[in-house]
C-alpha cells in the first residue's frame, strides 16, 4: 500500500492505496485534549480506501456522532470519524511530509500564542461534511 501509518508502538497499523483528498489543521479544544498538543492535523482519504492492517484501535465517542480511535497500548491518536468519513491523524502517517495541508479549522479556539503565518485559509468552525468542505 502506498499510504501507510500507525501508532507509536506499532500495534495498530492502517493503509490506503488512494491518495488523501484533504488535510486540515484543527485548533479545537477537544483535539487539544485528545492529543496533548496545541493543535492537530487530519487527513481525509476517499471513502472505503482506508484499511486496518494490524491490531485493533480502541474507540472513544468524543461527541454526538464523533468517534476517535487510538491505540490502547501506547495511546497514539489515529482517527477522527464523523458522518461516515474517516480522517487520519496526520502525525500517525509514516510519511506525513508527503501531505499538503490546505487550511486551518476552528481557529476561534486557537491558542493565543499560536501565530499562523503559512498563508492558508482559516475557518472559525469545523471542517465536517463531504469533501471536507469548511463550515462556520
Ligand atoms: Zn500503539
Ligand atoms: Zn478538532
Amino acid at each position: 500500500m502506498e499510504w501507510t501509518g500507525g501508532c507509536l508502538c506499532g500495534a495498530v497499523r492502517y493503509g490506503s492505496d488512494a491518495a488523501p483528498l484533504w488535510a486540515s489543521y484543527c485548533h479545537c479544544g477537544m483535539c487539544r485534549k485528545v492529543s496533548g498538543a496545541p493543535y492537530m492535523a487530519f487527513v481525509e482519504f476517499p471513502a472505503g480506501a482506508l484499511r486496518w492492517t494490524a491490531g485493533q484501535a480502541r474507540a472513544y465517542t468524543s461527541s454526538d456522532g464523533v468517534v476517535r480511535r487510538f491505540c490502547g497500548a501506547c495511546g497514539g491518536s489515529l482517527t477522527f470519524e464523523a458522518e461516515g468519513l474517516v480522517f487520519i491523524a496526520l502525525g500517525s502517517l509514516d510519511a506525513p511530509e508527503r501531505v499538503q495541508v490546505q487550511r486551518h479549522c476552528y481557529t476561534r479556539d486557537r491558542l493565543p500564542g499560536i501565530k499562523l503565518a503559512d498563508g492558508l485559509p482559516q475557518f472559525p468552525g469545523p471542517f465536517g461534511g463531504k469533501g471536507g468542505k469548511p463550515q462556520d
